[in-house]
């Protein structure tokens, strides 16, 4: 027991977003569900929700681990962190922390609550790398960046002071609870994230993009079928003139296989064998791209999508590359994703192993999602 108690500041409007980036799921997880994680990994062991109209009902059918309530927040940030404060008892340090800043560390949230125990504060803070110039009107005061910093969250503090703080300090005009408990007469303790830029807030376009490379997820996935006398070729979608084809329940379409095993383990859904079971008759001669297709619903569903997918076919025969565009086509058109974001390639394995001696075509994918 740390005795610290969290307030998640989810009620800010998004009008810079042009969308809800506080409910918009980034790889799986919203804003709110990433800040939450981040809060009790680091340490917090209750939680106060401040929402808005728009978070309220996403908020309340939220499972949170640790006790937690909810309060309307106000007009302002000020306004809603003084309404968490007023419902809060029994807590010994706060950390405050705003929800669209969701990609924050479990670290720096520790560190936050460990400076608070210690030194009454704990405000999280980065370096200025960009020169800062002051404009009073006409005129630019270059001002000494080594002398400035950023303010971020969490802010964590003892409760009695930043309670205190909060009623007595002008809170209209405050953006953050450093400057009011700086009012107060107190003196911040500042925590410092060095090499940890993601601690941004989402506030444009381009921090949106960071969020989704940074919880990017990858999967791979490997198939083989054996090559028979009197079965179709069907590999990506796309039949192939040859003499022999795949042997399997379905079609038997190795490349597409590997490439829903790859999605499915970086969507962390499982894999083909357990979805389309090759006991269901339901599957038999299954289309290999319906089955994709279906892999995507229910990765869409999950709140993710298809960024990339690499294959490579291992084959002696027939010639892969004069059919991979339209492979690329075909699969590109099931993972709702431009043909430029499926790569196909081929290899031979020299007359060596199965696939060399014409036993058999393998295949193996890798794919990414945000
Ligand atoms: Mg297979």
């Amino acid at each position: 027991m740390n005795g610290a108690a969290a307030v998640l500041l989810c009620a800010g409007g998004s009008v810079r977003m042009g969308f809800d980036k506080l409910l918009t799921p980034i790889a799986g997880k919203n804003a709110i569900e990433r800040s939450l994680d981040a809060l009790i990994a680091g340490g917090a062991e209750s939680i106060v929700f401040a929402v808005s109209p728009s978070t309220r009902a996403f908020v309340e059918t939220l499972a949170c681990p640790v006790p937690s309530r909810i309060v309307t927040g106000g007009e302002t940030r000020a306004d809603s962190v003084y309404n968490a404060l007023r419902i809060m008892k029994d807590a010994r340090v706060v950390v405050i922390h705003d929800a669209a800043r969701c990609m924050v560390s479990p670290k720096t949230v520790r560190a936050s609550i460990e400076s608070a125990q210690n030194f009454g504060s704990g405000v999280v803070a980065g370096q200025v790398a960009d020169t800062m110039i002051r404009l009073d009107g006409e005129h630019a005061v270059p001002l000494d960046r080594s002398k400035l910093i950023r303010m971020q969250t969490p802010q964590t503090f003892l409760f009695d002071r930043i309670k205190a703080a909060y009623e007595t300090g002008d809170r209209s005009g405050a953006t953050d609870d450093c400057s009011l408990y700086l009012a107060a007469g107190y003196e911040p303790k500042f925590v410092f994230t060095e090499g940890e830029t993601a601690n941004r807030k989402l506030t444009t376009g381009a921090d949106w993009q960071l969020a989704l490379a940074t919880y990017a997820r990858f999967g791979t996935g490997f198939d083989t079928h054996r090559l028979v006398e009197g079965r179709r070729l069907i590999l990506g979608g796309v039949e192939i003139p040859f003499e022999k084809g795949l042997l399997g329940h379905s079609d038997a379409d190795v490349l597409t296989h590997a490439v829903m095993d790859a999605l499915l383990g970086a969507a962390g859904l499982g894999d083909i064998g357990r979805l389309f079971p090759d006991t269901d008759p339901a599957y038999e001669s299954a289309n290999s791209i319906a089955l994709l297709g279906e892999v995507v619903r229910r990765i869409e569903a999950n709140g993710l999508r298809v960024a990339h997918v690499d294959a490579t076919v291992i084959a002696q025969r027939p010639k892969i590359m004069p059919h991979a565009a339209a492979m690329q086509a075909a699969l590109a058109g099931a993972m709702h994703v431009s043909p430029d974001s499926v790569s196909i390639k081929a290899t031979t394995t020299e007359g060596m192993n199965d696939e060399g001696k014409g036993l058999c075509i393998s295949a193996s994918a890798i794919a990414s999602l945000v």
